[in-house]
């Protein structure tokens, strides 16, 4: 065996090991997820009834798992109770604040990148947008009446999707005024690159011209050698 292949092979056994799941690895997740979920209903605390039905309904499905012998379906156990206890709606949730920062990170850019009064324009209204989306995200977080699981990834899922938009609108706008500089740049090294070459072909016609004879050196412009009186080209 070749050692690209056996380097293949074990890459491949370590993947197919760290993928599998253990008992350890389920209660390792189970563990975070329900840290997780602790951490968003004390952020969000009109998420917190949602979060305790989902952590009430995962324990019992953890209680069940634990009680079964087999590993396999002990694992498989634990797995369903990982997933009752990590739906969308609660990741998208803890990772609103990263989201938002992102969104106010991207409204600074904008205004830096502005180069002219058509990208202040449009960062501006893009961050005006910006703005509205993280305003009327914190609100409806704040305010929502839920009831249920769908109530909560109804909201969440609404709140996220407009500050998505608001984010892609920024991306555009930054976009467009980088493409703008770099055009700039270009345009300026593409003059700069004709000008030298210009410059470089004037230096030749200038240039004494070297023999391929004798090697004598000829003033430029010479179609004969000065010495031997071979053609110079
Ligand atoms: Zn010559």
């Amino acid at each position: 065996m070749k050692k690209s292949q056996l380097i293949a092979l074990l890459g491949f056994l370590f993947l197919a090991v760290s993928c599998q799941k253990t008992i350890e690895g389920e209660q390792r997740n189970f563990d975070a997820n329900i840290q997780t979920l602790n951490e968003v209903s004390a952020k969000y605390p009109r998420f917190k009834g949602a979060c305790e039905t989902l952590k009430k309904d995962a324990n019992k499905q953890m209680e069940t798992a634990r009680q079964l012998s087999e590993e396999k379906s002990k694992i498989e156990g634990m797995s369903a109770a990982n997933k009752i206890a990590s739906p969308v709606w609660v990741n998208n949730l803890s990772q609103m604040d990263s989201k938002i920062n992102a969104i106010r990170d991207m409204i600074t850019k904008a205004a830096q990148n502005a180069k002219d009064k058509n990208d202040s324009d449009a960062a501006w209204t893009a961050s005006r947008q910006g703005e509205d989306a993280i305003r009327e995200a914190k609100n409806k977080l704040e305010n929502a009446d839920i009831n249920n699981q769908s109530d909560a990834a109804a909201i969440v899922s609404s709140v996220m999707s407009n500050l998505d938009a608001a984010e892609r609108r920024l991306n555009d706008v930054v976009k467009t005024a980088q493409d703008k500089v770099a055009a700039e740049k270009k345009a300026e090294n593409d003059v700069k690159t004709a000008e030298e070459d210009k410059k470089a072909e004037e230096e030749k016609k200038k240039a004494p011209v070297k023999c391929g004879h004798c090697g004598q050196m000829s003033p430029a412009g010479s179609t004969q050698c000065s010495k031997c009186s071979a053609p110079l080209s």
